[in-house]
């Protein structure tokens, strides 16, 4: 089936000029990831062998603007004028986008008339974010105004955000993934979705994690995830790097698979990749017609019928999931925390009657209804106060000790009715191995609560994580302030960001026998399962790849990834 004719939305050019200008400031990778190389003669070898019918060519990231408004015009232009060059040369065979000069709106009119317009690319490429700045400016509406009065296609490619922690390979899968998400809700969030609804959009790398956040944003921002469901039938999605069952199912949850189209982000993504995306996405359907949509009917429908699509309806079957952990504060804390002035208004204290089912399907955490007794499971209980980690060190531990102390006192008391993780501040070690002690020695805390910061690596020191995996306790990974949608609050992001982490290190063989729960996750952990797995295998020397064809294609055992997939989420 693979051999079925196709269309390639995300395939690349990577010409010499650019990698020459690029080094001439310094930049010789992406992310730690060398420049592959690339010729046009490269791109016609895999469509023939691919049977690739037309390639849609575009710069990948970091794009054509690096500060100076002048040189992002020039190379905008040159650029642009080589992928126009391969179209004259090769006709049909060859589409593209443009790369624009933003963030200078009014370079970027200029070279979409010229380019576009004029000379009739197919679209835009704009990179997720440009030195901070996200699609959904307000200074971009005359472009948008434009691209809107033109029926435009925007292609959304990742780019590294400015405050990337050099994750290293973490990045294609988590960092980038995280970056489209957020210019997907910058343009919901702008109005750019009504205000240019003509617009049709492709974002790459099935969106991030964008299928994951319709569910969340139902429950934080209903008003918004009633104007996506609209805005969704102008959406659409690629495939590269995001082929794996649990990637396809998300995606397919929020959207049609007439909304997915084939790429194969050449050549970042190097040939032999190919086998794998394509046995994956064939894998999934059990209809053969859908693959063949994917590779090739969908594209064309995107291309030729402009803003004609047909409207995917208000029904969005984003999947349900129950919360798995509760917050409840100890009364015996209320001093404290008005010690530390802290506004107690927004805090849930603890109530007997907070643990029964009626009362969560009343007014849980979402607003799901959870069955408690399904699992028989306590619901474990997790501190949840944002203004706690913006103290000083000191103040954290103390209040800490004494939080443990009474969910502890109360978990004794209320047997069975809960289950109290006990707090860790993994970002001071000292404090982090003491307290680890004490709610092992304590006979009613059954678990573990870290708060990583996203903002800066979020594993603690390998003394921690050496302890952590040896208290055979369950850990449960809680973003630092919980409230709001996922992404729109990046600290929600964390408990993935820590997983990833974790894999990346090598340290996940020391959690073979633990269970984590990941808090305000939304699952999106799952969608890089698979790309994690394949870098546990990658951080280590090449020869492991073999290891890895071995263990991965030929005997199915995973794995770091099984830990992942079988941690619990909400
Ligand atoms: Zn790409
Ligand atoms: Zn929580």
């Amino acid at each position: 089936m693979s051999n079925l004719p196709k269309w390639d939305v995300q395939h690349h050019i990577l010409p010499d000029f650019y990698v020459q200008e690029l080094k001439k400031m310094g930049v010789s990778d992406i992310e730690g990831v060398r420049y592959p190389r690339w010729s046009i003669q490269s791109t016609l070898k895999l469509m023939k062998s691919w049977n690739i019918e037309r390639a849609i060519l575009s710069l990948s990231l970091p794009g054509v603007h690096f500060g100076d408004d002048v040189a992002a015009c020039r190379l905008a232009s040159q650029v642009n004028d080589e992928i126009l060059a391969h179209k004259k040369r090769l006709g049909s065979q060859i589409g593209g986008f443009a790369s624009l000069p933003l963030p200078n709106v009014k370079g970027a009119l200029a070279e979409y008339e010229r380019a576009v317009i004029t000379e009739g690319l197919d679209g835009v490429i704009l990179m997720s974010n440009v030195n901070g700045t996200y699609p959904g400016n307000e200074q971009y509406r005359p472009l948008f105004e434009r691209m809107n009065a033109d029926n435009g296609v925007v292609f959304i490619h990742p780019n590294t955000p400015v405050q990337s922690k050099g994750h290293g390979l973490i990045n294609p899968f988590y960092t980038w993934f995280l970056d489209t998400t957020k210019a997907f809700l910058s343009l919901l969030t702008s109005g750019f979705h009504q205000d240019y609804p003509n617009i049709r959009y492709v974002f790459a790398h099935g969106g991030g994690f964008v299928s994951r956040l319709a569910a969340d944003l139902e429950l934080s921002d209903p008003k918004l995830a009633e104007e996506l469901k609209l805005w969704r039938s102008q959406l659409f999605f690629d495939t590269a790097k995001f082929v794996t069952a649990e990637a396809l199912n998300s995606l397919l949850s929020f959207t049609s698979s007439n909304r997915v189209l084939f790429s194969s982000d050449f050549p970042w993504a190097s040939q032999n990749k190919m086998p794998y995306w394509t046995s994956k996405l064939e894998a999934k359907f059990a209809d053969p017609k859908e693959p063949s949509e994917i590779y090739l009917k969908n594209s064309k429908a995107l291309f030729d019928q402009g803003s004609n699509l047909p409207n995917l309806g208000d029904t969005l079957q984003s999947p349900k999931h129950d919360p798995v952990h509760a917050h409840a504060m100890p009364q015996a804390l209320a001093e404290e925390i008005s010690g530390l002035g802290i506004d107690a208004s927004g805090i849930q204290w603890f109530k007997k009657e907070s643990f029964t089912k009626e009362s969560f399907e009343k007014e849980s955490l979402s607003k799901t209804s959870v069955n408690i007794s399904s699992t028989n499971q306590p619901m474990p209980v997790a501190l949840d106060l944002p203004e706690l980690w913006a103290q000083e060190k000191e103040k954290i531990n103390r209040f800490i000790t004494k939080y443990n102390h009474e969910l502890s006192k109360l978990a004794g008391k209320h047997s069975g009715l809960f289950s109290a993780f006990g707090a860790v501040n993994i970002s001071d070690p000292e404090a982090a191995l003491t307290q680890i002690a004490d709610c092992i020695s304590s006979a009613n805390i059954s678990g573990l609560c870290l708060y990583p910061s996203i903002n800066e690596t979020a594993l603690p020191t390998h003394e921690v994580i050496l302890e952590l995996s040896k208290a055979q306790l369950p850990i449960m990974i809680h973003p630092q302030d919980s409230t709001g949608a996922i992404i729109l609050n990046e600290q929600k992001m964390v408990a993935t960001q820590f997983m990833a982490e974790l894999m990346y290190s090598g340290q996940i063989e020391l959690f073979k026998k633990t269970h984590f729960i990941l808090a305000h996750s939304a699952g999106t952990h799952r969608d890089i399962a698979d790309s994690l797995g394949m870098l546990y295998y990658l951080r280590k020397q090449k020869w492991h790849l073999v290891r890895f064809a071995y263990d991965y294609f030929i005997k199915r055992k995973l794995k770091g990834e099984s830990i992942l997939l079988e941690a619990q989420w909400d």
